[in-house]
């Protein structure tokens, strides 16, 4: 009888260990392109660039419904203006409620010209470069990064006079710092840049999710010049393959990496992988 009680409390406390060490995981999802969920060890979800809706999503192949994935959002981080980055960042704010994190320009002119609803787009969450703020309750702390690039945005209400194009302020990338996770670096759609080892320095990134499209943005050979100066300590290719005209595969950027010695990881659209603490579990 005792040995069974035993056996009974120990599995009891094996059960409250697997669960605790569970609920310490940092999920991040990419969706193909440049957009990614994360989900915080607390459950809180963050979007960063929401463009569910492209062609490399296979949730949004063939009438799925792209949104079915996505049950919740607390936060939506949109690095620049661009269609491809903004993406569907109205329609889920609307479906879900999530405040919009990025700058003050292009917080507006969404609100203004595409009818982002406003009260999600008028909060603390609206910062700029250099500035760093805390989410969800402290868990998460969020740094905006300077990023090479520009940033306008599409005004479906332009009218023939009228550009096509309406400002988008600075373009960013985004630093987050995770409690009890990892710290990521998104770059948004930047060019390399010499200061970003500025970023490495104040930062100590685990995971570095880099555009190596090429084209608009930073080439392969130069990413992974990129993941070196933020000191990545993995590196994840993002932006790329989604439309003609931009690199097509990560092999260039996986071999100046390997040069470099810097761990790469390739995700596939619709992937998950785990952090606990701040080690990658793939799954
Ligand atoms: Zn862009």
């Amino acid at each position: 009888m005792k040995v069974f009680k035993f056996t009974a409390v120990l599995f009891v406390l094996t059960l409250i260990f697997v669960f605790q060490v569970a609920a310490q995981e940092t999920k991040i999802k990419w969706f193909g392109h440049a957009a990614f969920s994360i989900t915080t060890p607390k459950g809180k979800v963050l979007l960063i660039d929401p463009w569910l809706k492209n062609p490399l999503n296979p949730e949004a192949k063939d009438d799925k419904d792209a949104f079915a994935a996505v049950p919740k959002a607390d936060y939506i981080l949109i690095t620049h203006g661009h269609r491809d980055h903004v993406g569907d960042a109205i329609e889920i704010a609307k479906k879900t409620g999530a405040t919009l994190i990025s700058n003050p320009e292009l917080a507006g002119n969404l609100v203004k010209l595409a009818d982002f609803p406003s009260k999600q787009a008028e909060t603390d969450a609206i910062m700029g470069i250099g500035g760093e703020i805390q989410i969800a309750d402290g868990e998460v702390t969020v740094a905006m990064t300077a990023a090479v690039h520009s940033s306008s945005v599409f005004n479906p209400k332009a009218d023939a006079t009228e550009a096509e194009r309406a400002y988008g302020g600075n373009p960013a990338g985004f630093v987050l710092i995770i409690k009890n996770g990892p710290i990521i670096y998104h770059s948004g759609d930047t060019a390399y840049f010499k200061d970003m080892e500025t970023i490495g320095e104040e930062y100590q990134i685990d995971l570095a999710l880099l555009n190596i499209g090429g084209h608009f943005g930073m080439e392969p050979r130069m990413a992974a010049k990129a993941a070196k100066s933020v000191g990545a300590k993995m590196a994840v290719p993002h932006h790329f393959a989604t439309f003609p005209g931009i690199t097509r595969n990560s092999d260039s950027f996986a071999s100046e990496l390997k040069k470099l010695k810097i761990p790469f990881y390739e995700m596939k659209p619709g992937e998950t992988v785990s952090f606990r603490g701040k080690q990658m579990v793939k799954k």
